[in-house]
């Protein structure tokens, strides 16, 4: 994908929109507990500032219903940015009407202005197909793009972890910017840079380790890996729909029945290149105090798979020394209730291995890179993703809307 980039436009004097992506983790106190996603943001916002732009920032941050709440302004994102840039950052009191309008305006040539959540309109989060069968719906978001259009010269689009979807404020504002530069910026460059070579010319051996709670989610990625890599590692509660898919007993684990028939034509498709684990470590419940034990293959009907067992860290941990790329994504277990964090965290530490000897690790964001950073390992992976959904259905090969409607290069 060959896009412009922040790059190729002279932003002096001129009203810039970025889409970030600054849906940052916030405690009971409002408080930003990790700002990575600030930090992901600010090479190309320090291109715009100092190349005397005048900049408007958009996001959204958590899942309000369509109103304003209070819980999910912008606030302390615009707060934590201003002590960043060392310059105050205003938080206008919405993203689009008179105020703003006036607000964006009055941004000089090297400020910057943060938008009040995108998400306190429901136009935002209208889907296209909805609003492609529902004129009300498509009017509602085409006003609410129009408005937001409206504020600005120039579009950057630099929140990758939203690029799969067709947000009025990824999708729709820059298709009615026309004639306006439309380009993306140095976090999206960046995502797709790593992402996509590692696909297109992955150096081999090219191994991808799937793991997370529900195999529905990564039916995709793994038929599209299957072709592309050298061995695909299945990990995680779905290993269990391929367990039964074999059948071997899964006790209480989580199975999803319905994709066991799915998980047949993987294994059958995947050959030797599918490697699942060959013993689990299992107790009665997700719990640090149940009894816990590692036991080989089936699983008695009071038990539930947490984690993947010794043998199959050993296993996995060999292909993963021998790999020159790999790529992650979802946990081996219930990382986030020790002991069954163990097999996750052994995969990271061999990936952070891989990495020094010269591989390129790549972590699809989301749970993995939580657990990357629970490891103590995030400096030590070639690329860590910002956007666990949107790496995830980039793997799979689907077209991203928001980015084809930026301006090729
Ligand atoms: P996902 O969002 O699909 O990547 O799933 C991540 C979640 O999967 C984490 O919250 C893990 O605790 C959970 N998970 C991983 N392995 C298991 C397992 N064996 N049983 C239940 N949950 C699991």
């Amino acid at each position: 994908m060959n896009k412009k980039t922040i790059e190729s436009v002279d932003v002096k004097d001129k009203r810039v929109l970025m889409r970030a992506d600054f849906n940052v983790p916030l405690d009971d106190d409002l408080a930003i507990t990790d700002d990575r996603r600030i930090q992901s943001a600010l090479p190309t916002i320090k291109k715009i500032l100092e190349g005397g732009g005048r900049l408007i920032l958009m996001s959204h941050l958590g899942r309000p219903k369509g109103k304003p709440e209070a819980k999910y302004s912008l606030a302390p994102v615009a707060k934590r940015l201003g002590e960043i840039l060392k310059q105050n950052v205003p938080l206008a009191p919405d993203c689009v009407g008179d105020v703003v309008g006036a607000l964006s305006e009055g941004v000089k040539s090297g400020e910057c202005l943060m938008l009040e959540n995108l998400r306190f309109h429901t136009a935002e989060t209208i889907k296209d197909t909805e609003a492609k069968q529902d004129a009300d719906k498509r009017a509602i978001k085409d006003e609410f793009a129009c408005s937001l259009a409206d504020l600005a010269e120039v579009y950057v689009n630099d929140a990758f972890g939203t690029c799969h979807r067709d947000n009025a404020s990824m999708l729709t504002v820059p298709k009615m910017m026309n004639g306006k530069p439309k380009v993306i910026g140095y976090l999206v460059k960046k995502e797709l840079e790593f992402l996509g070579s590692s696909l297109a010319h992955p150096t081999r051996p090219f191994v991808a380790v799937l793991g997370g709670a529900k195999v529905s989610d990564k039916i995709g990625v793994i038929d599209a890996l299957l072709p592309k890599c050298d061995h695909v590692l299945i990990g995680g509660a779905m290993m269990y729909t391929f367990f039964a898919a074999k059948g071997t007993t899964t006790g209480k684990s989580l199975v999803e029945p319905k994709f066991v028939d799915e998980a047949k034509r993987l294994m059958e498709i995947g050959g030797d290149k599918l490697l699942l684990p060959t013993d689990s470590v299992v107790a009665s419940e997700i719990s640090s105090n149940a009894d816990s034990k590692t036991i080989e293959g089936s699983i008695p009907d009071d038990l539930m798979g947490l984690d993947i067992g010794p043998a199959s860290i050993s296993a996995f941990s060999n292909v993963i020394k021998n790999a020159k790329t790999i790529i992650w994504n979802g946990p081996m277990g219930v990382f986030e209730t020790p002991p069954f964090d163990r097999g996750t965290m052994a995969i990271a530490k061999v990936m952070a291995d891989a990495t020094a000897n010269g591989a390129t690790t790549i972590i699809g964001g989301g749970d993995s890179a939580a657990a990357i950073e629970q490891a103590g390992l995030s400096d030590q992976m070639t690329h860590i993703s910002t956007g666990g959904g949107a790496s995830l259905e980039f793997l799979e090969g689907k077209p991203f809307l928001a980015l084809e409607v930026i301006d090729d290069a």
